[in-house]
């Protein structure tokens, strides 16, 4: 069971997609560092287009976006490791967000799953390997901890955490070597501010994977910067929030400013970017917004989310002042009970908010329900969304802005593989 040859013990971590969307994963470097830290390990990292895990004995996987299972499938069978769990040597295990709204979709390929904080689940089985001589006897031991699901044996748990600071940062973050102007954020420290979301839109899996906000001390996220900035020779610090409510956010944004560190903010709740922090952005250089209106007043009021639509003029107007050149903007149709006459006023949204800052970009994208989310279990209405998506391009087409209109399709196969609970290789062959 265990990689004796080596001096230490191995946990070979994986993510099911290329390193240029790997290398920006937090879960992964999370865990890397609980394993590193600790004398008696380490890990390595894998990704599709480093897929060495042939030798492995402990594998990890992180999902964090639902086509990736279709990758992980590729990764094993490229290493000859065989998909069943039954008759395999090797353990494997997973986490991360899609793994924490649905245990089961990998469950007959999984040894564990691991969900929640995963901070406070890995130093425990790491313990367990190490004090344990076989695969069965280190499954049976780690299924008593909070947080380790194992199908057949146990039912899930989740691990929280409850203060951030209590748990290490992974400060030292090591970046490819052929890291070029094509990875998105280029060389940046990653930098987690908050775990959660205070808010509870319904389609949304943020409030039920996290179910509490925690929000990591001032001091603690100046300390990171410093450590980090200077330890990686990152060139900026890519924040990486759900909703940046941030209560000191304005303090460490002008830190950050003071110091000449760039910083990349995240999509942010409207009633949060006040004229403060919208001038301690554009200082810094970012020159376009993110902000997520989802459709029209009354229709943005069905899905919980209870920002009005002067807050978003209001925005708009200070985004034109302050001279900032692009809004994005995250829309969404096929909400329940939406009908084309309301489409119409979420269209109607867009042109006033056009009116008042001319380059706006809108990405308009179905609706998916998710498991643990409000919408769980409604169903996928192609036909509707067709219609939908017809009308709003039409109606897009007349207003001379560029947007982007998600595909049915992807977000079909996106609502069949989050909801699955067998999913297996030749999934889409059957469906
Ligand atoms: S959509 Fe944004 S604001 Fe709403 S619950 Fe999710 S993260 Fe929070």
């Amino acid at each position: 069971m265990k990689s004796w040859s080596r001096k230490k013990h191995v946990l070979a971590l994986a993510y099911p997609n290329t390193e240029y969307c790997g290398v920006y994963s937090l879960g992964l470097r999370i865990i890397s560092n609980i394993v590193n830290s600790n004398e008696k390990w380490f890990s390595t990292l894998h990704y599709t287009d480093k897929n060495n895990l042939k030798a492995e004995n402990f594998i990890g996987f992180s999902f964090q976006y639902e086509p990736d299972y279709l990758n992980f499938f590729n990764m094993l069978k490229q290493n000859n490791i065989p998909l069943e769990k039954g008759p395999r040597q090797q353990i494997i295990f997973a986490g991360g967000p899609c793994i924490n709204q649905n245990p089961f979709t990998l469950q007959k390929y999984l040894d564990f799953m691991v969900l929640g904080d995963s901070e406070i689940v890995m130093p425990k089985i790491l313990e367990a390997y190490e004090n344990t001589e076989t695969k069965e006897e280190f499954l049976n031991e780690i299924s008593k901890i909070i947080g380790v699901f194992i199908p057949d044996i146990n039912k899930p748990t989740y691990a929280v955490l409850n203060n951030l600071d209590d748990s290490p940062y992974p400060i030292k973050q090591e970046y490819p070597k052929n890291l070029d102007k094509s990875f998105v954020f280029g060389k940046a420290l990653l930098l987690e501010t908050e775990r959660g979301c205070p808010y509870k839109c319904k389609f949304c899996v943020i409030p039920t994977t996290y179910p509490k906000i925690r929000y990591r001390s001032y001091e603690n996220i100046i300390r990171i910067i410093d450590e980090g900035i200077k330890m990686n020779k990152a060139d900026k610090v890519a924040i990486y929030a759900a909703s940046f409510t941030h209560p000191k956010r304005a303090e460490f944004l002008n830190y950050m400013l003071k110091k000449g560190i760039k910083f990349i903010v995240p999509s942010t709740k409207v009633e949060f970017l006040n004229e403060e922090i919208m001038k301690l952005i554009k200082e810094n250089g970012q020159t376009s917004l993110t902000i997520a209106p989802e459709a029209d007043e009354i229709t943005r009021r069905t899905v919980n989310k209870f920002t009005t639509d002067n807050r978003f003029f209001e925005f708009a107007e200070l985004a034109r002042k302050l001279n900032f050149k692009k809004i994005k903007m995250y829309l969404l149709y096929g909400i329940p009970n939406q009908e084309l006459k309301d489409l119409e006023k979420t269209i109607d949204f867009i042109k006033k908010m056009k009116d008042i800052f001319p380059n706006i970009y809108p990405s308009i994208n179905p609706v998916v329900p998710k498991p643990k989310t409000q919408f769980d279990g409604l169903p996928f209405n192609k036909k509707i969304l067709k219609q939908q998506a017809k009308f709003l391009k039409h109606e897009l087409n007349k207003l001379n802005i560029d947007y982007k209109l998600e595909s049915i399709h992807t977000a079909y196969n996106e609502y069949l593989l989050a909801n699955s609970k067998d999913l297996t290789p030749d999934f889409f062959r059957n469906n």
